[in-house]
């Protein structure tokens, strides 16, 4: 079994965790008061960047290099978002992080604010994510109480503060732009790029925004090195993840491991295998918006460069078991349904398409399929694939075009017999919509 490394979950089991008394006898703050204390702000950047720490909202773009982008002198106005947003279906990492442990993120967010000059920040947490909403306001309100955020932080001369918004739940809220107008009070909908965020992001300012699990990781880096952590796990992706199992698993939940850990080993040596013992047929592993594989691909890492030798993606971490039972034509009429209902309009592929895919999928779940639906769903991929304003368009592209390839014949038997595979039952809900 691949070796546990604990970084991110080292306080969440331990009595009120969530509470600054408890995070702080278990050294909450302590790489803050290193970094203002005992490093400069160019000394702290470089860290980040020496550890390669990968966003881990989905992109994977060098955390270290994305803060570098911001102007670092004192005057400009600039601000750090953190994004809570957390809605990919199969994906529930953050809210961990958020509920158990809301000062290792608040922590991770100060020192990056110290490592550029900012002086606001935002928390742009998920509308649906309630009682996470209120454990962050009370992790914001002590943090402020104990004088790490406010002005002149622990007689640093940093100025802090940090704003906690509350989503009102889409899915493309997100997107680093469309986040970024939500909070200013405006639509949720996606900016076109360029300008890009580090040069016009929230009210016009220069904005940096990052996820959850990754400003998490940056106290460990300040705590023991950039070096130290750059040689956790796999050169690619270094440190460790939270990976999320969900769908057809004996022990779903959140596990913190190495991303070298191979999909093989997360499924069956930690997940302890396939519920109802039945075969493994599918696994979406980096969310819902990445490329499925099939039984037969899963003795790959879980980083970058593993899965992109099978043809998907690390994403956000959330791994969906698919097991024999599952009709593979409504697995995959659940997931465009959500694309269709949460695209935000703007752009007629993303808008029109998802529709259309849903429609000529929904049609061979019902036996209604003709031949060359196959093709038309193909070649409608191919007309939203990178003609978006926002990733969403892909997004939804991705799973469609990898189940009818790698699923092609079951699709068929859907046209041709009108029925699901024998060995299929209709499968109720397991993406958490
Ligand atoms: Fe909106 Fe879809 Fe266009 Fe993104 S790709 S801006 S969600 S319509």
């Amino acid at each position: 079994m691949a070796e546990v490394e604990k970084i991110l979950t080292s306080r969440i089991g331990t009595k009120s965790s969530s509470d600054i008394d408890s995070a702080m006898q278990n050294g909450a703050y302590e790489a803050l008061i290193k970094a203002l204390t005992k490093m400069t702000p160019e000394q702290v950047l470089n860290e980040v960047k020496t550890a390669n720490l990968k966003g881990r909202g989905g992109a994977g773009f060098p955390a270290g290099i994305k803060l570098s982008f911001l102007p670092k002198d004192k005057k400009s106005i600039k601000y750090l978002v953190c994004n809570a947003d957390e809605s990919e279906p199969g994906t529930f990492k953050d809210r961990l992080l958020i509920e158990n442990d809301p000062h290792r993120i608040l922590e991770g967010i100060i020192i990056a604010a110290y490592a550029v000059n900012a002086t606001s920040g935002f928390i742009y947490i998920r509308g649906e994510m309630a009682s996470g909403a209120k454990i962050l306001e009370k992790a914001i309100s002590q943090a402020y109480e104990r004088h790490f955020l406010g002005k002149n932080i622990m007689g640093s001369g940093l100025d802090f503060d940090i704003y906690l918004v509350r989503g009102a739940g889409a899915y493309i809220c997100g997107e680093e732009t469309a986040l970024m107008n939500s909070i200013e009070g405006k639509r949720g909908e996606p900016r076109t790029k360029p300008p890009f965020p580090a040069n016009y992001g929230v009210y016009g300012k220069p904005s940096n925004v990052n996820n959850v699990e990754t400003y998490a990781n940056i106290p460990t880096i300040i705590e023991k090195g950039g070096s130290w952590y750059s040689k956790i796990g796999s050169q690619d992706t270094p440190g460790t993840r939270l990976f999320g199992l969900s769908g057809h698993i004996k022990k779903p939940g959140i596990y913190e491991l190495k991303s070298n850990v191979t999909l093989r080993e997360l499924i069956y040596d930690f997940g302890g295998g396939i519920l109802g013992d039945k075969k493994l047929k599918a696994v979406i592993p980096g969310g819902s918006s990445v490329p499925v594989l099939k039984a037969d691909e899963i003795n790959v890492t879980m980083d970058i460069q593993g899965l992109k030798k099978v043809g998907s993606m690390p994403g956000s971490g959330g791994v969906i078991v698919l097991n024999e039972t599952v009709c593979i034509v409504k697995a995959l009429l659940n997931l465009i349904t959500f694309y269709e209902r949460e695209s935000c309009g703007q752009c007629t592929p993303c808008r029109e398409g998802t529709h259309f895919l849903r429609l000529l999928i929904e049609n061979i779940e019902k036996g209604e399929g003709v031949e060359g639906d196959c093709e038309k769903i193909l070649s409608i991929c191919k007309n939203i694939m990178g003609r978006t304003i926002c990733p969403l368009g892909d997004a939804a592209v991705m799973p469609v075009e990898s189940f009818i390839k790698k699923f092609r014949d079951e699709f068929e038997f859907h046209i041709k017999e009108k029925r699901c595979l024998p060995e299929t039952f209709k499968m109720t809900t397991i993406f958490s919509e």
